[in-house]
């Protein structure tokens, strides 16, 4: 039997490169060897957003994305989380097995607390427990994750066991599977490409939005003239451009031609800039293809959720058993 594979994703609007690179392109992998379910967080998200009015048009862009780079509803669950309500009253008898201070201990709870520290809402602190109900609440025994999410996962495995041994073999403990999650640099140079911080590049912009904001792209920083050598191994432009191309002979002889300085980085940006362009165009085409029917992601999201409620409704009412809720 093929293993569940459970992620989520907050919804943060039209994806860009590290998310397609980090995320996308792993979770279109997985869903050969793995029933797959995909969960836009949106209830996670509540937890740092102030302006929530963006959260709808934000699901919709990323669910689009996904849609578009090959995540397959047909084979997959894809849904919203606060669609399929029982993940909340999950949360609720988890978080009567959680310690408090395993949660005021968690470095994730600390670097949000430094981060918007006029908001430390109760949702932050409970945000690994709705994180244990989601995985655990749709019985996924794989959980894809990054170096950062490990802490995570081990809570959720630690809740599981409580709850197990405490009310008896109910829930399944997860494996997580690391995943080789390449940090892409920002159009700056120097930060994680992020949309918090707009030195992002969209999946689905346009060949003119990227054109210009490959442009703009910080290069080799040891190289202020052309007529300097280059540096390709710290160059972001190159470490990008060699992940959205196959011709491998072209970047070899960027990098002689780099190295001594017989290509400026302009040059060399504007290639990067078609290339990407060229490898990006199925994904655009089949985007735009998508998008002409403007219900495709709603009916995708609901037919996702009535899948999911499935799995759900059955688990709560083992867990309520369980726990001796009359
Ligand atoms: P924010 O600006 O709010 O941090 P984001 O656009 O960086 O938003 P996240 O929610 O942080 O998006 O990340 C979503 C997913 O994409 C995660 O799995 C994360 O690991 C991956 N990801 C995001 N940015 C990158 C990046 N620069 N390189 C690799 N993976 C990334
Ligand atoms: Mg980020």
């Amino acid at each position: 039997m093929k293993g569940r594979v459970f992620s989520g994703a907050r919804p943060t609007g039209r994806q860009h490169l590290g998310n397609y690179c980090g995320a996308i392109k792993n979770y279109v992998a997985l869903q050969e060897d793995y029933e797959c379910i995909y969960c836009v967080v949106d209830l996670h998200a509540l937890t740092t957003l102030r302006d929530t009015r963006e959260l709808k048009q934000n699901t919709y862009e990323m669910v689009l994305d996904w849609l578009a780079a090959g995540m397959d509803p047909k084979r997959s669950i894809i849904f919203v989380q606060s669609h399929v309500p029982q993940v909340t009253e999950l949360h609720t008898i988890l978080s009567m097995v959680t310690p408090m201070g395993w949660l005021t201990r968690l470095p994730t709870f600390k670097e949000k607390v430094r981060q918007q520290p006029d908001n430390v809402n109760y949702g932050l602190l409970g945000y690994p427990v709705l994180m244990a109900a989601d995985i655990t609440l749709y019985k996924a025994d794989t959980v894809p994750v990054g170096e950062d999410q490990l802490p995570h996962l081990e809570f959720t495995r630690e809740i599981v066991r409580r709850f197990n041994f405490q009310f008896g073999e109910t829930l399944i403990e997860p494996q997580a599977k690391l995943t080789e999650t390449p940090r892409i640099m920002g159009i700056d140079g120097v930060n994680k490409m992020s949309k918090s911080l707009d030195n992002h590049i969209e999946l689905a912009a346009t060949p003119e939005e990227i054109r210009r904001r490959v442009m703009i792209m910080v290069t080799d920083p040891a190289r202020r003239y052309k007529r300097d050598p280059g540096h390709p191994e710290i160059c972001n432009v190159f470490a990008l451009h060699k992940i959205f191309t196959s011709d491998a002979a072209a970047m070899s002889r960027i990098e002689t031609d780099c190295r001594h300085a017989s290509i400026g980085c302009v040059e060399h940006k504007k290639w990067f800039a078609e290339d990407l362009i060229q490898a990006l165009a199925p994904f655009r085409e089949r985007r735009a293809e998508l998008g002409q029917n403007p219900d495709l992601v709603w009916d995708v999201l609901a037919d996702g959720a009535a899948r999911a409620r499935v799995i759900a409704q059955k688990t709560i009412a083992e867990v309520k058993e369980r726990v001796g809720l009359p």
